[in-house]
C-alpha cells in the first residue's frame, strides 16, 4: 500500500522543515511541488517562452528534463543536466512561479509526474495543493499555517544569516502578493483539504510544530 502524507500551506510556514524532518523520521520519499512550479517557470526564461503563454508553458512542464538527486541531507535540482538549486530559489522564481501556477494547464501538465512520486516506500509531499487535488486519497493531511509577519520574520532571518540585505517591508509585501495569488486563482485554490489537520506554527517552534505532526501521525 502507497502510503501518502501531505503539506500544504503558504510559502514560508515552515512546510520545507516539517517534511524533511517526517521524511527522514519514517524513511519516506519527499515531493517538493513548488519546486515543479519553480523549474518549469525557469525553463521557460531559459527558452525564452512568454510567462503568459499558457499552451506552451504547459508543453514545458510535461517534458521538463528534470532530476532530484538527494545529496548529503540536501536535494540538488538538475534541469537539462545544471544544477539550478539556486537560480530557482530567488524571491523572483517565487513569484513566477506563482504566476505560472494559475494557469489550469500547467496544473495539469504537472499531475502525473507528481503522482509519479508516490511509491511503496511512503511519501511525504510539500505543497499547496496536494491534499485537495494531487492526493485527495492520502492517509493523513497537515496544513501548516503562520501570520504573514511572523513567516516574514523567520525569512529576514533566514536571509541575513546567509549574509543577504533584508527588507521588512519588501518582504512582507511579496508574501501577501504571492499569498493572494495563491489563494484567489480560479484553479487549486491554496485552502485546507477538509479532512487535513490544522497547525498553526505562528507560536510554535519548529520542533514542537515536527513533534504535534508526529503525534497526529501516530494516532
Ligand atoms: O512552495 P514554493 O514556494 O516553492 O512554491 C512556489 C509557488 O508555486 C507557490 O507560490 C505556488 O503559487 C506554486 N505552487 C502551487 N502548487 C503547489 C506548489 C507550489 O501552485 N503544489
Amino acid at each position: 500500500e502507497k502510503v501518502v502524507i501531505t503539506v500544504d500551506g503558504p510559502s514560508g510556514a515552515g512546510k520545507g522543515t516539517l517534511c524533511h524532518a517526517l521524511a527522514e523520521k519514517l524513511g519516506f520519499d519527499f515531493l517538493d511541488s513548488g519546486a515543479l512550479y519553480r523549474i518549469t517557470a525557469l525553463d521557460a526564461e531559459k527558452k525564452n517562452v512568454s510567462l503568459d503563454d499558457e499552451t506552451t508553458l504547459a508543453e514545458i512542464a510535461r517534458n521538463l528534463d528534470i532530476q532530484f538527486l538527494p545529496e548529503n541531507g540536501e536535494i540538488k535540482v538538475i534541469l537539462e543536466g545544471e544544477n539550478v538549486g539556486d537560480q530557482i530559489r530567488t524571491a523572483q522564481a517565487g513569484q513566477n512561479a506563482s504566476k505560472i501556477a494559475a494557469f489550469p494547464l500547467v496544473r495539469e501538465a504537472l499531475l502525473a509526474r507528481q503522482r509519479a512520486f508516490s511509491t511503496e516506500k511512503g511519501l511525504i509531499a510539500d505543497g499547496r495543493d496536494m491534499g485537495t487535488v494531487v492526493f485527495p486519497d492520502a492517509k493523513i493531511k497537515l496544513f501548516l499555517d503562520a501570520s504573514a509577519e511572523e513567516r516574514t520574520k523567520r525569512r529576514v532571518k533566514q536571509l541575513q544569516e546567509k549574509g543577504f540585505n533584508a527588507n521588512f517591508d519588501e518582504i512582507l509585501a511579496e508574501i501577501k502578493e504571492r499569498d493572494f495569488r495563491d489563494r484567489n486563482r480560479a484553479v487549486a485554490p491554496l485552502v485546507p483539504a477538509k479532512d487535513a489537520l490544522l497547525l498553526d506554527s505562528t507560536h510554535l517552534s519548529i520542533d514542537d510544530v515536527i513533534k504535534q505532526a508526529l503525534y497526529h501521525i501516530a494516532q
